[in-house]
């Protein structure tokens, strides 16, 4: 699995929403790639903030937000 699917598997993952085979295939790939690892801790930090204050699905602008600083992030490791 690249980096780009991870992102976008991301919310169905924290929501719980993936099939048993992409969860595995996604954990597979999280355990090896900090990028991803990072990515994800902001995310479930960012959707644990957003789900307290409503009962909304994450604002398209914050995932954008975080696609942009996982990208700078990508650009400044490799
Ligand atoms: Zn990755």
């Amino acid at each position: 699995m690249k980096c780009r699917e991870m992102v976008e598997l991301m919310t169905d993952y924290l929501e719980g929403a993936l099939s048993v085979r992409d969860r595995e295939r996604f954990e597979e790939h999280i355990a090896g790639c900090d990028g991803c690892r990072a990515y994800l801790e902001q995310m479930r930090a960012t959707m644990k903030t957003v789900g307290n204050l409503a009962d909304e699905p994450i604002p398209e602008t914050i995932q954008e937000q975080l696609l942009e600083a996982f990208r700078s992030w990508k650009a400044t490791s490799s």
